[in-house]
Parts: C-alpha cells; structure tokens; sequence
C-alpha cells in the first residue's frame, strides 16, 4: 500500500479490542462511542473482583483500596488534560451532565437578569439546552454565533456580539458534524476581557488530540469517558479550583457534605459542604467506571496522543481526497475540505439519498456510521440539511483499509455500471 502518511500501528492496536476481533464490522461510528480495549474491561472486572467496596464510607481495607483507587483515577484525568490539582475534577455520568451541572451552577451565581449567554451554532444539544433553560429562569439571553460558508466559526460575529453583559461562552472545541477544531486560546482572551467564563464541550476533542486547559486557558471543560475507551458512565467536569469553590453544588445528598445540621426550629437546614470536589459527587459514584477511565486514559497515553492526532489526521486526509475525488458530484461533505482544520469526523449527504439510506446501505456491507442530526439539529437546519446527514468518524483502530470499503460501498451506490 503507498504511503498516505503517518499511522499508528493499527492492525496490532485492534488486536486489543475483543468485539472488533469477534465481529465482521468496519466501525466508523466513535464520535458516538468508542469501542473498548481489553485492559479497560479487565480493570472494571478486577475492581469487582478484588476491590469493590463504597468509597469514602468504611474504615476497612476494602473500602480505603477503592477509595485509593477512585481517588487515583482524579489524578490521572487531571494529569491528562494538564490540570493544576486533581480536585478540579469532578466525576459526573458524562458531557451532558458535566454540562447541566455548571450551567446549573452558574446559573445560581453569575447568570443574571438581563446578562447575556454566548453559544454557537454547531454545538451538540448538551451545549444548547441547558443554557436556554438556565437563561429563561434567571431572565438572561443567549446570543448564538453562526459558522462562514467553509464552516468555520464566524469570528467576527463573535467578537461583535461579546460585551460587557456576556458572562459565558459555551462552545465546542470540535464539532461532532463538522469537525472543525475552535481556537479556543483566543476564544478565551476574548472573553476573559470582559470578565466573561469560557465552558467547553470537549466530548469530541479529549478523545482525539492533546489537550491542555493551562494551554487554553479555559474554564471549565466536559467530556465523556465512554468516547474515549472508558466505559459508559463516566464523565468529566473539569472547572478552576477558584471558581469551583465559590459555586454552589447542584445536586445534593449523600457526600457532598462535612455536616447537616437542622436549627433549632426545624425549619432550615444548616449545611457545611465538602472539600472540592466532592461538593459536586453527591450520591455513590460509578467508582469501577472512574477505574475503567483511569485504565484508558493509561492506553492512550502509552500509544500518546500526538500520535493519535497524527494518525486521525492521515485518515482524514486519506478520506477528504478519496471521497472528494471519487464521489464527486455525488456527495457534499459537511463543513471544511482543508483536513488540517479539522479532526477525524467526516459528516457529508450522498445527493438524492436519504441519509438513512445511505447508512443502511453501509450497514449491509458492515460498515457502522451514523445518520441523522447527531444532537445538532438547529446546525443542519442553518446549512439546509433537514434530513440530517451521514457521519463516519475515526479512532486509533481504524486504517485506510476502512476507508476504501466506505467508499467502495458508496461508490457502489451512485455509480451505475
Ligand atoms: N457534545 C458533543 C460534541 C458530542 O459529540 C456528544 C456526544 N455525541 C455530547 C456532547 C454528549 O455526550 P454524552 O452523550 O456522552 O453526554
């Protein structure tokens, strides 16, 4: 085969993943979830078998080895996205709910009556609706940014709508249909000079490309372990320590807090909460899930994400040239053609097919990709697409070879003998 440039060893990376050695199916679906390698699934096993015990709670050697080990999982994610303390994270079910909660949050502290809600207009319906919801009961507005007509965010607008009433800018760092990578560095000197905060859905960039939140200089930052070979489950909210600790926990019981006590009265309830960043874990934790991220997180840092950036990147390239040139007129790709502005997730509509179709077609070959809006609807209706589209994403056990059969088996479909 020539060379399309630099690959991860893929062939022996695959090797790990027991379901894609069991099933005939060229998967191409992990910006929805990513499959799972045999070190995480042992490690979920061996909490169980070995550790498994409430954390936090008993005084025995159970509960303080699954206590050690949950604990240590906070560390892990903090180290990998370049965190200053591991209390800064904070383990929630997944980016919907990291989300909820610091909008939530925010909403009980800087989200006032006529301050304003930045969000864009490619992201994911996690990063939409909780910031409707938020501004409508504390009177704010949100203010949505459009992308050009390359698919790239509309700085400008950006830049224009920002001013002293915004408090947040709730946007992606790459989209889950365009794939487009948002510089968030200068998203953030922005919006910290009007002392506005920067949330981030990183759902799609965590998994794919190194991040650093000292680099970009963010806020608060959501991502989900299950597209990063974690179990289902587990998510992150990372927020500065700082800013943390001012806010208000949003959900509320069980170790969240150092003391309860009710006054004398019975009527009111006085509450000390717990150090960070227990204060936003209340209720039993999915403790084997944080293991199970702890032990992907380790994967990926042995294989090392610039490597994994490299190799998505080649596989990007690969597929822009081949679909653009051999698909042709038949299919119009969703956001850039330039495969370095964007990461490994390729939305497109083979013109005259129902997106759906087309899927099912690919399914019939075994080949797994997605078809509908992908939780961002108001961004196909802005480009026109209501029926949504097509969307084949990439991860580390994915080769060229996937590729030629996506697009063998598209060819198969427009081009008529
Ligand atoms: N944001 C983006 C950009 C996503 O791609 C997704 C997953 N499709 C989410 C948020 C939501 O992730 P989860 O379903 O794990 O909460």
């Amino acid at each position: 085969m020539k060379n399309i440039g630099f690959l991860l060893n893929y062939e022996s990376i695959k090797e790990d993943f027991p379901l894609l050695k069991k099933v005939n199916v060229v998967y191409l679906d992990n910006a929805a979830t990513s499959q799972k390698p045999k070190q995480v699934i042992e490690s979920i096993k061996r909490f169980y078998e070995e550790s498994n015990a409430n954390i936090h709670r008993g005084l025995y050697d159970l509960s303080t080895k699954a206590t050690e080990l949950y604990e240590q999982a906070h560390e892990e994610v903090a180290k990998f996205i370049d965190a200053y303390s591991w209390e800064e994270v904070i383990f929630t079910r997944n980016t919907t709910e990291a989300l909820n909660i610091i909008a939530l949050a925010l909403a009980q502290s800087i989200i006032k009556p006529g301050t304003e809600i930045i969000v864009t207009i490619m992201e994911h319906h996690s990063n939409l609706l909780p910031w409707f919801n938020v501004a409508k009961f504390c009177g704010a507005k949100v203010k949505i940014i459009s992308i050009t007509n390359d698919g790239l965010l509309n700085v400008k607008e950006l830049e224009e709508s920002i001013s002293e009433k915004t408090r947040v800018i709730a946007i992606t760092h790459v989209s889950n249909v365009l794939g487009v990578i948002n510089d968030l560095r200068s998203i953030a000197k922005l919006a910290h000079s009007v002392d506005a905060l920067v949330v981030v859905d990183g759902a799609q960039s965590v998994p794919h490309i190194p991040v650093s939140i000292r680099n970009l200089g963010i806020d608060f930052l959501a991502f989900s372990g299950h597209k990063m070979l974690a179990p289902t489950g587990i998510g992150v909210l990372w927020g500065r320590k700082d800013l943390l600790e001012d806010l208000p926990p949003v959900l509320r019981g069980g170790d969240m807090i150092k003391s309860v006590r009710l006054n004398r009265i019975y009527g009111d309830i006085d509450v000390v909460y717990n150090d960070l960043p227990w204060k936003f874990e209340a209720g039993t934790p999915n403790i084997a899930g944080g293991i199970g991220l702890m032990e992907a997180i380790k994967y990926l840092k042995r294989i090392g994400m610039e490597n994994v950036e490299r190799h998505e990147k080649t596989l990007t390239k690969y597929a822009l040239e081949r679909l653009i040139e051999e698909l042709n007129e038949h299919i119009n790709i969703i956001g850039p053609t330039d495969y370095r502005k964007r990461s490994g997730i390729i939305s497109f509509n083979i013109k005259g097919y129902n997106p759906f179709s087309v899927a099912v077609k690919l399914s019939l070959d075994n080949i797994a990709v997605r078809a509908g809006f992908h939780c961002a609807q108001p961004l196909h209706q802005f480009l026109g697409y209501n029926e949504g589209s097509v969307r084949a994403s990439f991860y580390i056990y994915n080769g060229p070879e996937d590729i030629d059969k996506l697009i063998e088996s598209l060819k198969e479909l427009v081009i008529k003998p």
